[in-house]
């Protein structure tokens, strides 16, 4: 099962017991990350089993964070397809770029992986009311997850989150909160519930084992591409979970042994530029963003003026030497339009924002027509309409 050993906060590296329920480390205002006993792990488990393995998130149960087997929940999570773009005319020379279609996910998003982690996981720690502050796709994926495990969820959402999300969560019998403001204000409310003790927040970063679920993404990339990671990974970032959990997946592959080649992928960030943090902050090379105020953007999903991994997300840029882009609501629209039309991709506006920094990116030679690049199409258009 798990190797799992303890959680660890990448600023101070003080570390956490994972037998505990824990949140982040508030010394540093970071989140914690969850270590394994990976040379153990090593040891015992062998990449190409794994492979042949029935596909889902769970294959990889040695690399997540839970112990006991009837904890884990799961609704088929994870294995999603990995695609050639197709044709494409905006792009120069479609040839090597491939999408990650998470849209396939139950609930319709990526944010399946990373509930089914932290639900999982909440249930071996025996909490048994989970809360989220969500622009929309967390709190339909708690909302599920919690169901499937006999829990109750409450999701606290801005009023102006999708229709169709906010009916998702209450079909799966959330209770549901829907607050005049930005997801950094349904944040706080969350927050102070929390304090009175009756809730569990599961809110992005608050809790350790939503990342360990999205950073399976990089598991599956690296078996996609038979271990030889691609040369960019272009990312619609909000909180930044998925950028850091597969940051993180990679590098516990190469610890485990099992890449090809030990080079890992140039992490690019796209942004909208009604809701900047990122892009800002990597611009002017600072180590860490600044609270974007009055955040605007049809992507809701990217509408994040604050992100608590920061630090980390901005590391992993310079670290991989990648980038962070802005692109406009107007590019996002436009490019959501020519993958429905010409792919048959209905993506939602965040995935199809990294369409639109591939274009700006192309143009500018930062990515060059022999790189092999993969888009993440994040949740699917049909939760926006
Ligand atoms: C949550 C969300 C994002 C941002 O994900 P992070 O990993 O938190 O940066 C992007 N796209 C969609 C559709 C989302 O729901
Ligand atoms: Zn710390």
């Amino acid at each position: 099962m798990s190797f799992l050993t303890h959680l660890e906060c990448p600023i101070c590296s003080q570390s956490f017991a994972s037998e505990e329920i824990q949140s982040f480390c508030s010394d540093c205002q970071s989140p914690i990350l969850a270590r394994y006993d990976l040379i153990s792990a090593a040891g015992v488990v062998d990449r190409d089993e794994v492979v042949i393995r029935q596909q889902g998130m769970w294959r990889w149960h040695e690399l997540l964070p839970v112990h006991n087997i009837p904890n884990i929940t799961t609704l088929g999570e994870g294995d999603t397809a990995l695609l050639p773009i197709g044709n494409l005319d905006i792009l120069q020379r479609s040839i090597n770029v491939w999408i990650k279609d998470e849209s396939t996910n139950p609930t319709a998003s990526f944010k399946a992986r990373g509930l089914s982690a932290a639900v999982s996981k909440a249930r071996e720690l025996g909490l048994d009311h989970l809360a989220i502050p969500t622009a929309g796709n967390a709190g339909s994926a708690l909302a599920a997850y919690a169901s499937r495990a006999g829990m109750k969820s409450t999701t606290v959402m801005p009023v102006d989150a999708p229709k169709a999300i906010i009916n998702e969560c209450k079909l799966y019998g959330a209770e549901v909160v829907l607050l005049d403001g930005l997801i950094s204000d349904c944040a706080k409310y969350v927050a102070q519930l929390v304090e009175s003790g009756e809730w569990f927040s599961v809110s992005t970063f608050r809790e350790p084992y939503r990342l360990e679920g999205k950073k399976t993404m990089g598991y599956d990339i690296a078996e996609q591409f038979k271990w030889l990671l691609p040369d960019a990974i272009i990312y619609p970032t909000g909180g930044g979970t998925g950028l850091v959990g597969m940051w993180k997946a990679f590098k516990e592959l190469r610890e485990l042994n099992w890449l090809e080649d030990s080079k890992l992928p140039r992490m690019i960030a796209v942004q909208s530029d009604g809701c900047a943090p990122i892009v800002k902050a990597y611009e002017s090379g600072e180590d860490h963003c600044e609270f974007w105020t009055g955040a605007k953007t049809i992507a809701g999903g990217i509408r994040v003026p604050h992100s608590l991994a920061d630090r980390l997300i901005l590391e992993i840029i310079y670290e991989s030497g990648g980038t962070a882009i802005a692109v406009s609501d107007e590019d996002m629209r436009s490019a959501q339009h020519k993958l429905s039309t010409q792919t048959g991709i209905l993506s939602s506006l965040e995935g199809a924002a990294t369409v639109a920094a591939l274009m700006k990116l192309q143009a500018d030679r930062t990515i060059q027509p022999e790189d092999k690049v993969v888009l993440f199409i994040t949740a699917s258009g049909l939760k926006y309409l």
